[in-house]
């Protein structure tokens, strides 16, 4: 089967995944795309969420916070501030997370910063997400 190569680094943590993959669901500024080998060029913006990656062994998740993809028929460049595999989510610490956001968000306070908010919140569902975990 066709592969092409997924690279995805982050500033903090250098290269996260690099491997051939078969197939890449990513969700963009402009939806949802499904990446294959020999894709055209393609240069987009994510945004934080759980990345679907058909391997040859079966689909994995990748939690990534955002950032900017390369595409080019050989190769996918992804650059997130942050982006983590399964085994490296702490899944308490996102519990965390997900229920100061929704905090925050409930109480209506004038004072919260409302995007950032909800920006840690679909940090924190997406994390989850990768764990199995659903919030909703
Ligand atoms: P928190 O409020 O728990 O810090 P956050 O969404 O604000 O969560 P980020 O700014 O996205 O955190 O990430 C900061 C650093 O912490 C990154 O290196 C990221 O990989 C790591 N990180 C954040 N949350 C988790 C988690 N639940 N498990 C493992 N690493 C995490």
């Amino acid at each position: 089967m066709a592969t092409i190569l997924l690279e995805v680094a982050t500033p903090d943590k250098g290269n996260v995944y690099d491997k051939d993959i078969n197939m890449l669901i990513v969700r963009s500024i402009c939806g949802e795309l499904g990446i294959l080998p020999k894709h055209a060029n393609l240069l987009t913006e994510l945004i934080p969420h759980a990345m679907r990656i058909k391997e040859a062994s079966g689909e994995t998740k990748l939690f990534v916070s955002g950032g900017f993809m390369e595409v080019t028929p050989e190769k996918i460049t992804i650059l997130a501030d942050a982006a983590e595999a399964p085994d490296d989510i702490d899944v308490e610490r996102a519990r965390a997370a997900y229920n100061r956001a929704s905090e925050r968000l409930a109480k209506k306070d004038p004072e919260i910063d409302i995007d950032r908010a909800e920006a840690a919140l679909a940090r924190a569902k997406a994390r989850l997400l990768v764990k199995g975990v659903h919030m909703g």
